[in-house]
């Protein structure tokens, strides 16, 4: 039975709702909506204007409603008055397909339709700076190899061991906090569930980062590569298919093949996948003109980036852009910090599931050191260089159009090209000081 959101709000003294979702360009808008009108917008949708976010609409569009979910509900850790709800998208009548959880949501009942539940879990890496976002929060984080480091960790305790602490009210088993591998960088992983419930979190812990980071006079940043010498902001995925009771993991096998790695044909099938559209996915997976200065970069101040290069896997090694770091599962290390929750998700789902129903084959992993002998491996497929070949494969992937439909291609790709062309008509201090001698 649907849960009464209206109801659930006396029950729990929630005075207001934050009806929210998320664009294409993955910012999170909401209404504020008070409790004695959720009835209605749990029927009927809190009303936008779709142009005035980053979605593929006009001024002459009619009203696009959000449409709470109120499974996603989550009461604020830090201001229990207010509930915030993931909404999904319709516009006459019909839902938007050019919309993220819409499109989430697609991928997850073509999987069902298979047997299959994906469940991931993600890693959302971030810096903590100065309001201006200029410089680090923490002036002392000065290391060279920062990572783990205690004392930078306990110096920033007030605001992560409030996130921490919201995560364990709201039961998402938090397990594990620690200072990342840039000076200013933090990483909390919470447990592995469902693919839709992991983005609804995703979301939701993004926005209560840099919340309790602002209370604190700080600011939290995902960008993918906020400082050129320090290690960029990633979002690694750890993958799995299930079977449809959620029980089952149909990634585990007892079974090592000669490839010596604990996943099930079926793993590998759907990695086959991912390979095989991963280069196209960039446009998706890194989806910022600054996402390319974090894959591809230049060895940073602690010695590695952490970050791919190439569509290349390997067993427990993190210079590749899959790992498999234990059976029954994969780590996706290519996505940063700019993905959008829910496209995360879904593209995943979209290669993977091509994949098993064109038994692709991720061919056999690579155990090498990528960062130092990435070069003598002759056949890898590297990584976009910018956004914008990243934008022009993705325009031309038949499996992801396929996949995520022509409208929410053509909408993405169109309003980023509008984001690449800004970026590329920006006169730069770079060329200034390159160019005005010519
Ligand atoms: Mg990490």
């Amino acid at each position: 039975m649907t849960k009464d959101l209206e109801k659930i709000a006396k029950d729990k003294g929630i005075k207001y709702f934050l009806v929210s979702w998320v664009d294409l360009f993955g910012v999170l808008r909401a209404k504020l909506a008070p409790a004695r009108a959720i009835k209605s917008m749990q029927k009927n949708g809190a009303g936008f204007a779709g142009f005035a976010a980053w979605l593929d609409m006009t001024p002459a569009h009619p009203d696009l409603f959000g449409v709470p979910d109120p499974d996603s509900l989550i009461q604020l850790p830090w201001n229990p008055e207010i509930g915030w709800v993931a909404s999904d998208l319709w516009m006459d009548g019909k839902e938007v397909e050019a919309s993220p959880r819409v499109a989430l949501k697609r991928q997850l009942a073509r999987a069902m339709k298979k047997g299959y539940r994906m469940k991931t879990g993600v890693e959302c890496e971030f810096h903590l700076i100065t309001p201006d976002g200029t410089q680090l929060a923490d002036s002392a984080d000065t290391q060279s190899k920062p990572c783990y480091d205690q004392q930078a960790l306990m110096r920033q305790y007030p605001v992560i061991g409030q996130i921490c602490d919201a995560m364990l009210e709201l039961g998402w088993n938090p397990y594990q906090n620690d200072h990342e591998d840039a000076n200013g960088q933090f990483e909390m992983n919470w447990d592995y569930d469902d693919a839709l419930k992991t983005a609804d979190r995703h979301v939701f812990f993004k926005y209560m980062v840099r919340t309790i980071a602002e209370n604190s006079g700080m600011r939290a940043t995902f960008m993918p590569k906020p400082f050129s010498h320090l290690t960029g902001n990633g979002c690694h995925a750890h993958v799995s298919i299930w079977d449809k009771t959620g029980k089952k993991n149909l990634f585990a096998t007892t079974k090592k093949d000669r490839r010596g790695l604990g996943l099930s044909p079926l793993a590998y099938q759907f990695l086959g996948g991912i390979m095989h559209s991963a280069h196209d996915l960039a446009a998706i997976f890194n989806p910022t003109v600054n996402s390319y200065k974090r894959i591809n970069a230049p060895r940073t101040l602690s010695g590695a980036t952490w970050a791919p290069n190439a569509v290349t896997y390997s067993g427990n090694n993190r210079s590749h852009m899959v790992r498999i770091p234990a059976d029954g599962r994969f780590e996706l290390r290519l996505m940063d910090g700019a993905v959008n929750p829910y496209l995360l998700q879904a593209g995943i789902l979209a290669a993977g599931l091509d994949g098993v129903e064109n038994n692709r084959d991720p061919g056999d992993p690579l155990h090498i050191n990528m960062y130092e002998e990435g070069h003598k491996v002759k056949n890898a497929n590297k990584l976009p260089s910018n956004l914008l070949d990243a934008l022009r494969q993705l325009d031309k992937n038949k499996v992801l159009r396929a996949g995520l439909g022509d409208e929410l291609i053509d909408a993405y790709v169109k309003l980023k090209m509008e984001d690449w062309n800004s970026y590329a008509n920006h006169l730069s201090d770079w060329e200034r000081a390159n160019t005005l001698d010519c």
